[in-house]
């Protein structure tokens, strides 16, 4: 574990089996020195016990990072349940997941991620208090944060072509959306209502032409929406999508999504950089729904104050976006190094 590429400091892995639901679920908690690691718990097939472990310490990391750069008293951390036909997510197993965080004391706070739902947490929380996301303390939603990330994300696409294409307002400019979920549906709204042209892909083709009809998107093939000729690539699907074989081939000029990790590594960061493709970190453009459900979660926030936490995101982006510019180098290191900065002062 300790010399595995990704454990970076991490403060504790923990691993659970419950035999009679199936339950095979990895806690990773990479750092509580700004408070209880938060972040949401991925219900995934995934291919070998390696791979879950991979993808847990990543978002863990991220997490980190992201609640650090968001200025919230929350430390970093993330959870993943490995399903398949034989374990399927089942109401039993929810309620195994909620007394295994339970146990975790309060180092780890859950909620609502990739393959797990509202419904869900409400299941989790039965057995454990330390689940955010709930309708029952939400005060600026149902407890689901996609519109809260897809409003953060709409504001630093704004500033990011405010930044790089010296645009005022976004009336005429050109996104292609990739993944149209919770997140990605939401931001063509917001897209949409501010005049911009919109390209929209899914692997799911009635979502896609549902969006192509409600806001007069052109619907392009999934695996064609990347290399789209764009001002902004707007990736809120999964993460991964940003490799060597991929940023040669981009013709946008702005990369600001949703997705989590969308480097496939961190050298990625500066290829992009030297393609002179504006890149806004994921963490960084992606925390509105970590504030909307960590305020939520901590108490004493209003629909107001969220969403005037939300409004900040696209000016921490341009002191980035400034900063690569400035010292020539990658917005992806500037952002790494402010977070890992702001971990070092709360420890
Ligand atoms: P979601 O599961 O609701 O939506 C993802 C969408 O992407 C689905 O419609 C799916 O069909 C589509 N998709 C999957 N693979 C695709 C592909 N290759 N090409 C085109 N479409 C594809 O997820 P979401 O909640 O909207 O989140 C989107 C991304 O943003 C995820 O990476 C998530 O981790 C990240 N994120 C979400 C939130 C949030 O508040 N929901 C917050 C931070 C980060």
């Amino acid at each position: 574990m300790f010399d595995h590429p990704s454990f970076d400091q991490h403060e504790r892995v923990v691993f659970a089996h419950d035999a009679a639901t199936g339950l095979h679920a990895i806690v990773a908690i990479h750092s509580t020195a700004r408070g209880p690691g938060a972040g949401g718990c991925r219900f995934w097939q995934y291919d070998s016990t390696e791979a879950a472990l991979a993808d847990v310490l990543r978002l863990s990391r991220g997490m980190s990072y992201k609640n650090a750069m968001a200025g919230l008293p929350l430390g970093g951390a993330k959870a993943v349940v490995m399903i398949d036909a034989s374990r399927p997510k089942t109401p039993r197993m929810l309620e195994a997941f909620g007394r295994f965080v339970d146990s975790l004391q309060g180092q780890y706070i859950t909620a609502e991620d990739v393959g797990a739902s509202v419904a869900d947490m409400e299941i989790v929380a039965t057995q454990t208090s330390y689940v955010s996301g709930l309708p029952r303390t939400a005060v600026a939603s149902d407890g689901n944060p996609s519109p809260k990330t897809a409003l953060g994300v709409y504001l630093g696409i704004k500033a990011a072509v405010k930044f790089k294409l010296a645009g005022e307002d976004l009336r005429g400019v050109t996104v292609a959306v990739q993944g149209l979920g919770g997140v990605g549906y939401e931001l063509c709204r917001l897209l949409a209502a501010d005049g911009v042209r919109l390209r929209v892909a899914d692997i799911r083709p009635e979502v896609a032409q549902k969006a192509a009809n409600e806001f007069d998107a052109i619907v392009c093939p999934p695996e064609q929406i990347l290399f789209e000729r764009v001002d902004v690539l707007a990736p809120c699907a999964l993460g991964g999508l940003l490799n060597a074989d991929t940023i040669p081939r981009l013709q946008a000029s702005i990369v600001a999504g949703a997705a989590n990790n969308q480097l496939a590594t961190a050298e990625d960061g500066a290829r992009l950089h030297a393609a002179g493709v504006l890149y806004a970190p994921d963490y960084v453009i992606n925390a509105g729904g970590i504030i909307s459900v960590g305020r939520e979660y901590l108490g004493g926030a209003t629909a107001e104050s969220i969403t005037a936490e939300i409004h900040r995101i696209p000016g921490r982006l341009t002191e980035i976006f400034a900063r690569s510019s400035a010292d020539n180098r990658p917005t992806s290191e500037l952002a790494d190094e402010m977070a890992r900065q702001l971990l070092l002062e709360a420890r």
